[in-house]
């Protein structure tokens, strides 16, 4: 399984979740320090099929 990794919009916090594709589809993780689910993927290794800029 590939391992993501996402930045937290609210506390900076970046940090690895292992899942896969569908499950990263269904639902972003939340962030394991302040519990927000405003994350960001952050790119390394994987190429995002879609990006949203903002
Ligand atoms: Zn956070």
């Amino acid at each position: 399984m590939p391992t993501y990794v996402f930045k937290c919009a609210e506390c900076k916090k970046t940090f690895e979740k292992i899942m896969t594709v569908a499950q990263r589809d269904k639902a972003k993780p939340a962030c394991p320090k302040c519990k927000s689910r405003r994350v960001v993927p952050v790119l390394g290794g994987f190429v995002a099929k879609t990006s949203r800029k903002s």
